[in-house]
């Protein structure tokens, strides 16, 4: 700090030599109390202001079951250190969006539960302790009647290692950019969360984790968003369940998986652009007609992919 250099007025104020008896303070002894009572000022004026905190940011404000929430924290203070943060007590992996900023994406599916949910961001800055709720959505209901001669496939340890692992996948680069594409031309047979009564009685856990396309076998199934294929199952190795498969990991926690394929056209470890064919429409794996199931994962989780294809996520 600049010290401050007493003026005539303030070293020789009236009353001060009868304050300080007949001997007037040296000037040294004047100078020292006029700074310490400035610093003693200004430190009292600053010492009840928080130090610098995280801006939070929740997008979209109300979200609804299936939405992906996205979480945007800015930092103030130039801080490089990536903030952790937690929604009821559980960590999401954050990625920095440069300027300062950090996203984190939050899945979420008719499993959650409607209600408030508490964000905790923490790191170098103050700690934020941010709420949203999470609207309740009714998703269509189907009911299923199962016969006791009715043929059911189980599928194979492999195809579920497999496909949790294509879950599990978390890459630090980001290949997503804007709305995802149609992956098919097919009309949509079957929407995105639909919950299910088998011999009426609810599925708790169930329900439909993507959306499925109807089209004609042979009808091609394009990548509706640029990634890298990390996971290439096919019925002859096991994928009894879920037919010809394939899982694009888009970055950042992101991927999407399709099943059911009549023929897969890339390897895993390719990169894949947008509206790249990557196979095409069938009915392999547990699968009455030739259709498409796409889901959308996010750290694990099978969100809606609307929000994705309408590109509200960014
Ligand atoms: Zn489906």
């Amino acid at each position: 700090m600049t010290p401050i250099k007493p003026t005539m007025s303030l070293s020789r104020p009236l009353g001060l030599k009868a304050m300080l008896g007949r001997r007037p303070w040296p000037w040294r002894a004047v100078t020292f109390m006029v700074v310490a009572s400035f610093v003693a000022a200004l430190v009292t004026l600053l010492s009840p202001l928080p130090a610098q905190a995280y801006d939070v940011a929740i997008q979209p404000a109300s979200p609804q079951q299936g939405d992906t929430v996205a979480i945007v924290v800015t930092a103030n203070a130039g801080t490089r250190d990536t903030p952790t943060v937690s929604v009821n007590g559980e960590t999401y992996p954050t990625f920095a969006l440069g300027s300062g900023r950090y996203r984190t994406l939050v899945p979420s599916s008719p499993l959650h539960s409607s209600g408030r949910y508490v964000i905790q961001v923490t790191g170098s800055e103050r700690t934020r302790n941010p709420a949203f709720w999470l609207d309740r959505r009714n998703f269509p209901v189907q009911r299923i009647t199962l016969s006791s001669s009715a043929a059911s496939i189980e599928g194979t340890d492999h195809e579920f290692d497999r496909v949790q692992a294509f879950k599990d996948v978390l890459s630090p680069q980001k290949y997503w950019n804007g709305p995802f594409l149609r992956p098919s031309q097919g009309r949509v047979s079957s929407e995105y969360g639909v919950r299910r009564y088998y011999n009426g009685v609810f599925a708790e856990d169930y329900y439909h984790r993507g959306i499925d396309y109807a089209a004609a076998t042979g009808s091609p199934v394009v990548a509706p968003a640029a990634g890298r294929v990390s996971l290439v199952g096919r019925v002859a190795d096991g994928f009894a369940l879920h037919g010809n498969t394939i899982g694009i990991d888009h970055g950042q926690g992101v991927g999407s998986i399709f099943i059911h394929l009549n023929s897969i056209a890339v390897s895993e470890g390719d990169m894949v652009q947008p509206g790249q064919t990557i196979g095409t429409i069938g009915s392999t794996g547990a699968s009455t007609g030739p259709h498409l199931h796409w889901g959308v994962y996010v750290n694990g989780v099978a969100v809606d992919p609307g929000p994705w294809r309408n590109g509200s996520i960014e």
